[in-house]
């Protein structure tokens, strides 16, 4: 079993069955967003690292594709009593490394067990299809198989769950695989792993790499790895496609969001903004699901809105992680509180009306801490960058439109939109909307319409 990091432990990769100590020339602190306090630190491996990695998986890779697919299986549920054995330890982990609330963090850990549990069926949806006699005495069957050597690339703000949109599927399809988790939140998967570690997995069959840029980018490169999976920002979505594809490996990758959610003048405005205040401000708007505009439809619509957030917005509960009670954490950096402090700075000088400015925010006995309070912004025009570019912070824009089909126009010719929501009484207007909206994944009075693990996401 792996220590619990102390202050200053080094944090290890998982390779080939064993915890091994990476000789990295660099390494970054991880800190406690809520007070700075430094909690690990986290080697950025090199190609070499990598390269280890992808042998053990790819030694490990025979053998466990003839596993039978319910002795998988049977792993899977192993691996899901072993995290379930450790639920509160991954969700204050995550509550200390990343920031949200600890309510959000043990959200987040138990998403990541469905994961695990929505795997659990892989006998069964690993199925193919068959038809009899496609030519006379000819039947024609498709079948599910094992891709080969599969990587994982994670952002930082779902330290369990991302990581485990790939992983159990992975291995449940008879695959080898290879996680790097971001370099920012590494300490989550270190106790999953370890859980991996108590299983009798064969070695090489899941990895750990911990670091940064040159793991990605060695990835992307490596002959022997077939396909990547990403979740990240949208530039490095596009690098990582970019990359993969030219070296021949599939990939799935996931970019950046900016989420509108449209409120019709016939909607249930308390249902409305109680939606909107978990959801543009639930985990300090780090989630690539936030809703980060709301779309009003008429004038008389957006003042009422504006009318009832503010008093919500100016009076969110921010404090540390893992206060009880709190209802948002800090910014995962200072870094990045401070991109999101100029955002704000930015949306002022465009011209947009700040109604609530959570810039100034402090938290008692947290001095230290990457803290920004809620903020709202009403009238902001399709044309600023506060509009156009993802924020990823606390700051929730209401942007006016005339009428319903100007609303819906908006959302589609956005670049970015992971899901789009209404929210109205009137089933018409529902109907249209999810039916015309240019969106994965859409909500009628559903604010972040996340699908369970057993859909796809995207
Ligand atoms: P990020 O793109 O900075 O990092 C993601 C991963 O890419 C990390 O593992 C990081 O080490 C690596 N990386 C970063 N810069 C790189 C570079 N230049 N070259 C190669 N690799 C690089 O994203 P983040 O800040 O960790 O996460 C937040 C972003 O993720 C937001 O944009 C959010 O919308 C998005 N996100 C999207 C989804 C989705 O399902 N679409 C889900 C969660 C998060």
């Amino acid at each position: 079993m792996q220590p619990q990091a102390t202050a200053t432990k080094l944090l290890d990769n998982y390779i080939g069955g064993k915890w091994t100590p990476v000789d990295a020339s660099n390494e970054l602190d991880v800190t406690n967003p809520a007070s700075g306090e430094l909690l690990a630190r986290v080697p950025l491996s090199s190609a070499t690292d990598l390269d280890a990695a992808v042998k053990a998986a790819r030694a490990a890779l025979p053998a466990w594709r003839d596993v039978s697919v319910i002795q998988r299986a049977r792993h899977l549920f192993a691996l899901r009593e072993g995290l379930e054995a450790r639920r509160e330890e991954m969700a204050r982990s995550v509550t200390a490394e990343m920031g949200k609330t600890i309510a959000d963090s043990r959200a987040e850990v138990g998403r990541m067990i469905e994961m695990v549990e929505a795997a659990c069926a892989i006998p069964t949806t690993m199925q193919g299809r068959v038809i009899e006699d496609v030519s006379r005495g000819v039947d024609c069957e498709t079948i599910r198989q094992p891709v080969g050597v599969c990587a994982g690339i994670a952002p930082f703000n779902f330290p369990a769950m991302v990581p485990f949109w790939f992983l159990p599927f992975a291995i449940g399809c008879g695959n080898a695989f290879i996680l790097k988790p971001s370099e920012q939140v590494p300490m989550t998967q270190q106790i999953a792993f370890e859980v991996l570690d108590g299983l009798d997995l064969p070695p090489g069959v899941v990895n750990l790499v911990n670091g940064g840029r040159e793991v990605v980018e060695s990835i992307l490169e490596h002959p022997d790895i077939d396909a990547v999976s990403f979740v990240g920002s949208a530039p490095v979505a596009r690098l990582v496609y970019e990359g993969a594809a030219r070296t021949g490996k599939r990939v799935q990758a996931l970019g950046g969001a900016k989420n509108h959610l449209v409120v019709m003048p016939d909607a249930d405005m308390d249902q409305t903004v109680d939606a909107l205040m978990g959801s543009a401000y639930g985990s300090a708007g780090e989630r690539c699901m936030a809703i980060s505009v709301a779309v009003a439809v008429g004038d008389e619509t957006a003042d009422d809105l504006v009318a009832r957030l503010k008093p919500r917005v100016a009076s969110l509960k921010v404090g540390a992680y893992d206060q009880e009670g709190v209802e948002m954490g800090p910014l995962v950096t200072g870094a990045h509180r401070d991109k999101v402090k100029g955002y704000v700075d930015l949306g002022v000088e465009e011209g947009a009306a700040l109604v609530v400015d959570g810039r100034g925010t402090t938290v008692a006995d947290h001095e230290d801490g990457f803290f920004v309070g809620g903020c709202l912004f009403d009238k902001v025009t399709t044309d600023m960058r506060i509009y156009k570019e993802e924020i990823f912070g606390p700051v929730l824009s209401i942007v006016r439109a005339k009428d319903y089909e100007e609303a819906l126009q908006m959302v589609n010719d956005h670049e970015f939109g992971n899901g789009a929501a209404i929210f109205t009484r009137d089933g018409d207007a529902a109907r249209n909307f999810t039916s015309r909206v240019n969106i994965g994944m859409v909500g009628a009075n559903v604010p972040i319409p996340v699908p369970t693990a057993y859909y796809s996401f995207g």
